[in-house]
């Protein structure tokens, strides 16, 4: 009796697909609350994505939908990829066809493919890139007479992305929007460049989802929407906090017919603000889709109970979080490494003999990952990667050499060393724009064929003679003077200072300042950590050479290597290992996104470091440096608020610097390298300022870099100061001086 009463409780294992198992209850319960509208919010490493994806493989396997019917939405191309690899797997690697799985831009544009001719396009509309935009709406400017060296063009499309990203068309928007942007009349050209694009039958970014918003709340064309209602019976989306409003629009709007919609997202996770980003969206939810089944998930898989207190402890310090904390079944695993070094280099090393150190324990490369938080923050570990012999990958952008700007830089001391490198000359005649088009570049180059010199020579030659139109003519003798000056600088002038001179007089940094897109600058920032890394090298054609080698010895393609990549980029992902350098203040938290988001932009910081800490699956390592370079130049640099936000049970700390820099530290002194002259400046000025001056709050200093200020707070050594010129910051006592 007792044994066949034991037998009846046992679940009928044998029937149950292999996928569900090991599901824990929540988990379960999104993946079968098929019906109905869910939101999946939980903190990271809690299964979002995995609950995502075996809901998939359920829909699936069961029946329940064809792949064609079920709509699902992932953040990168690469995300889907992923998706669809796993879901295989599930399925025991049976292909699956003919799904829409995809980003938003990738899902849009198939669908707006089918009905362009609703919107005024045919099916073979083409996407413009950034610079068509650009281009594009500069000439709608000319027409409607408004000064395009007023109102940059740049500047005005990134207002109308903007318009787009909320999911507002010409006519929704106003006089009112337009404020003074191009003479108030920015919606008025708005529309006008709607009408352009529709002319030339092309789209931009944007467009793929208005135009899809358009035509699916446009009651003549409720056909359309009818037919997408009847196709997607499933919809699921993950990253769900980071949509903006025309992709909640879209959403809903496709959602509206079978209600059976399924969001995961993270609140805490949101990093994406800057990009119109509504974190509202996730917390709206319920009221959206009434109903809605809410359902949280409290186990993170991932991590050790280590990392997930002291990211826990992190993100408490933002205000208006729905709240939660996860715990682990890891155990509590090792404490967090923080480490103080003494700038960037020497941070560089340490990450590398710690990562030698986590092979010689028989760790794979592939699980892990340096996170930084600016994209010139790669360079010095790249540096140190190769000279060690590590591979590595720079993930989701080009390595720091391969990047455009970088390249540019590079072709321009390219010519200044070597006239006759006509690739590099070719590459950057025209950059920045001087008018000097590809038929002129043709005409040189046929020149030289027949003449058999260089492009540099054929340029000599041809601006002695009529050939070229005289304005072109003038501007490339022009070009060639200030080459042969910046030659003539080769032997008497400090080689990064050369550099920094080139890219000025040439008019490339300039080039940057006035790009208004998101990523210019970043692209400064580059260019400068280009030239700071630059007096290593004893002279620009060795740091030339230095360069061509790091090209050459990149292969690490089959075998393992370390992820390096931005802090951005590294959502969703997870490694054993993670580093997190360069936690100092201006740096992370990013100095810009405070200056231009205030308290916002300091939340959307503190969320970046929680995305950070919680891609560790074992063990991450925090570390900062007390000096950056920056120009050539040093930056004093203090901790991040972030690292003093870690809880102390949980980290392990140990400084190569004093924390208020307290004389040369014993790594310093082991390194080999000869100490500085800048090094020993910073030092000096520390001992000098820590003779026992006491501040207090209120008091007036003075301070280098940001001249006259009031203290405002008092935290140990770190003083936070209204300055007069340079607004509110945090510095080390050491650098101000009692007014
Ligand atoms: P993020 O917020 O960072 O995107 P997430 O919530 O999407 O995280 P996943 O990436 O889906 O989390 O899962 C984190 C890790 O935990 C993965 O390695 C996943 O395979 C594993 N995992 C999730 N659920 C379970 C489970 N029930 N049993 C075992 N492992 C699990
Ligand atoms: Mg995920």
């Amino acid at each position: 009796m007792e044994l066949s009463s034991t037998t009846s409780l046992t679940p009928p294992q044998s029937h149950e697909p292999a996928y569900l198992e090991n599901l824990n209850d929540p988990q379960r319960e999104a993946i079968e609350a098929l019906d109905g509208p869910v939101l999946v919010l939980a903190g990271a490493g809690t299964g979002k994505t995995r609950v995502l994806t075996t809901r998939l493989a359920h829909l699936l396997q069961t029946g329940r939908a064809y792949p064609s019917q079920i709509l699902a939405v992932t953040f990168t191309n690469k995300a889907a990829q992923e998706m669809k690899e796993r879901v295989s797997a599930l399925l025991g690697g049976m292909p699956v066809e003919g799904w829409w799985l995809g980003t938003f831009h990738s899902l849009a544009a198939r669908m707006l493919r089918r009905h362009a001719d609703l919107v005024g396009l045919s099916s073979n509309f083409t996407i413009l890139d950034p610079d068509d935009q650009i281009r594009l709406l500069k000439q709608v400017m000319e027409v409607s007479g408004v000064d395009p060296k007023k109102w940059v063009p740049k500047a005005m499309i990134a207002m109308i992305d903007r318009w787009k990203d909320r999911g507002l068309t010409p006519e929704q928007v106003g006089a009112e929007d337009a404020g003074e942007l191009a003479d108030g009349k920015l919606h008025l050209l708005y529309a006008q460049y709607q009408q352009r694009l529709r002319a030339i039958n092309a789209c931009d970014f944007g467009d793929l989802l208005l135009h899809m918003i358009t035509i699916l709340r446009n009651p003549a064309h409720a056909d359309v929407l009818g037919e997408y209602h009847r196709r997607f019976r499933y919809i699921m989306v993950d990253e769900y906090q980071d949509t903006n409003v025309a992709q909640y629009l879209w959403l809903r709007l496709l959602a509206q017919g079978s209600q059976n919609i399924c969001c995961v997202g993270d609140d805490d996770q949101s990093i994406y603000g800057w990009r119109g980003a509504e974190v509202g969206n996730i917390l709206r939810f319920e009221t959206d889709f009434p109903g809605a089944k809410i359902i949280r998930l409290e186990q993170n898989y991932r991590s050790t109970n280590t990392i997930l207190k002291a990211a826990h402890a992190v993100i408490s310090n933002n205000e208006g979080r729905l709240g939660k904390e996860l715990w682990s079944a890891a155990g509590e695993g090792e404490k967090i490494t923080v480490r103080g070094l003494w700038d960037g280099e020497a941070e560089a090393r340490w990450v590398g003999e710690e990562i030698e150190q986590l092979q010689r324990k028989g760790r794979s490369l592939n699980q892990v990952a340096v996170l930084v938080r600016a994209g010139f923050q790669t360079r010095e570990f790249e540096e140190r990667f190769i000279q060690l012999g590590v591979p590595y990958k720079v993930i989701g952008g080009p390595r720091f050499y391969e990047r455009m700007e970088i390249r540019d830089a590079l072709a321009y001391f390219r010519v200044v060393v070597q006239p006759a490198d006509d690739l590099a000359l070719e590459r950057i005649v025209n950059t920045p724009k001087r008018g000097i088009g590809d038929a002129t570049v043709q005409t040189l180059y046929a020149y030289g064929r027949s003449h058999g010199i260089n492009l540099h020579d054929s340029i000599l030659d041809l601006t002695q003679t009529d050939e070229l139109r005289p304005k072109v003519k003038t501007t490339l003798m022009k070009l060639m003077d200030d080459f042969m000056r910046w030659r003539s600088l080769l032997d008497t002038m400090k080689h990064p200072e050369l550099a920094a001179l080139v890219l000025e007089e040439s008019g490339y940094m300039q080039m940057w300042k006035e790009d208004k897109t998101p990523e210019a600058p970043g692209r400064l920032e580059n260019l400068k950590e280009l030239i700071s890394g630059m007096d290593q090298y004893e002279s620009l054609p060795a740091f030339l050479e230095h360069v061509a080698l790091v090209l050459e010895n990149q292969d690490a393609s089959g075998g393992e290597y370390v992820s390096v990549m931005t802090l951005h980029g590294a959502k969703g992902l997870e490694f054993e290992a993670v580093f997190l350098p360069g936690w100092e203040e201006g740096l992370f938290p990013s100095q810009r996104s405070m200056d231009e988001n205030g308290l916002k932009g300091l939340e959307e910081e503190r969320r970046l470091a929680y995305v950070g800490l919680t891609r560790a699956k074992e063990k991450a390592y925090v570390s900062y440096a007390a000096n950056r370079r920056m120009y050539g130049s040093w930056v004093n640099a203090i901790p991040s608020r972030f690292v003093d936000e870690l809880p102390k049970e949980h980290v392990e700390l140990s400084s190569d610097i004093g924390l208020a820099g307290s004389g040369r530290s014993s790594h310093w002194d082991s390194s080999g390298l000869a100490p500085k002259v800048q090094k020993r400046q910073i030092h000096e000025r520390k001992v000098l300022s820590e003779s026992g001056v006491i501040f207090s709050r209120g008091d007036r200093v003075f301070h280098d870099k940001f001249g006259y200020g009031i203290i405002t707070n008092i935290e140990g050594h770190k003083l936070d100061i209204n300055f007069d010129h340079s607004g509110h910051k945090r510095v080390m006592d050491s650098f101000v001086e009692k007014n």
